[in-house]
């Protein structure tokens, strides 16, 4: 069954008396070249566990499933649940779950289907209105996924794939970048959705790091320091690092022993400037 094709998925929503739920962002696949640049891009195997984010009516399950040793797919709407026993009948390597995915325990699924199979690959087109905290879920859980290759709001990819100097790096490009290292598969209009999203779309490869990009004294100071930095982008960092309670002073003498000028804003820092002005800051007790 083409799950990918506008009239297939019109008949399912009648046969079922399915409507597309807007608060849970069930913006649903239609463009077949799309689906084979997600799979493409992950690169999956046949010795992948491929745990999906939101399978909506299964149409990336099926051709995960043509690839990978098994698919676990998980799915918030009960409703979609009682279509995918139809579209997805005769998949055996498919298991589907009912559950949130934020509240979705991803080590204890793998544990559970990894068996022999060697790779974890985290696949999905994400309901958009949760893309950050699932993705920092999985990087900061660390469930053991080896990659994500995700489709998010084309906006949030630019930011997440964001480097220094761009208008658009911030705390949230620092942050998926300590965790991974991330690549951009395609740009994808809103066209090859039905229902029609208001938005353009991309899709991201996260490849999950072993060790982090660098190397801080504390994490949790770290993500502070680069919070209070961006907090306040347009001012210079002597200014925005106030934020962390540290006098003018203290934030001179750190960023001088960091080898950053003071006037420099937390846009144009790398995260090995971050990570030495972390620790800078932290010797001084903030
Ligand atoms: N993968 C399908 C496709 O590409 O056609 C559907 C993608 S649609 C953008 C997002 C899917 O995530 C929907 O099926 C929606 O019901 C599901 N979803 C929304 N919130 C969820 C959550 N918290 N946990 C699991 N699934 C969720």
């Amino acid at each position: 069954m083409k799950l990918y094709d506008p009239s297939v998925i019109r008949l399912i929503k009648n046969k079922y008396g399915f409507r597309f739920s807007k608060s849970l962002g069930q913006n649903f696949l239609t463009d077949k070249d799309v689906i084979d640049q997600i799979t493409e891009g992950a690169e999956i195997t046949g010795d992948d566990l491929v745990i999906e984010i939101g399978p909506g009516i299964g149409v990336l399950t099926q051709a995960a499933a043509e690839k990978a040793g098994k698919v676990v797919s998980v799915e918030i709407d009960r409703d979609l649940i009682e279509i995918m026993k139809f579209t997805l009948d005769g998949l055996d390597n498919v298991k589907v779950i009912n559950d949130n995915i934020l509240k979705t325990d991803i080590a204890e699924i793998i544990r559970q289907e990894k068996g022999d199979l060697t790779g974890v690959k985290v696949l999905g087109n994400l309901p958009y209105y949760i893309t950050t905290p699932i993705i920092m879920k999985l990087l900061e859980d660390k469930p053991g996924a080896d990659s994500i290759t995700v489709m998010m709001q084309k906006e949030v990819a630019d930011r997440l794939i964001a480097g220094p100097g761009s208008k658009v790096y911030g705390a949230a490009s620092v942050s998926v970048q300590y965790y991974s290292e991330v690549t951009r598969i395609a740009d994808v209009s809103r066209t090859s959705f039905m229902p029609q999203p208001k938005v353009d779309s991309a899709v991201l490869r996260l490849d999950v790091r072993e060790e982090p990009a660098v190397h801080p004294v504390s994490e949790k100071h770290f993500f502070g320091v680069v919070r209070a930095a961006f907090s306040q982008k347009r001012k210079t960092l002597l200014n925005s690092l106030g934020a962390t309670g540290a006098s003018k002073e203290v934030i001179r003498e750190a960023l001088g022993e960091a080898g950053i000028d003071e006037k420099r804003r937390a846009e144009t820092l790398s995260l090995e400037d971050f990570a030495r002005v972390s620790d800078a800051l932290e010797n001084r007790g903030f």
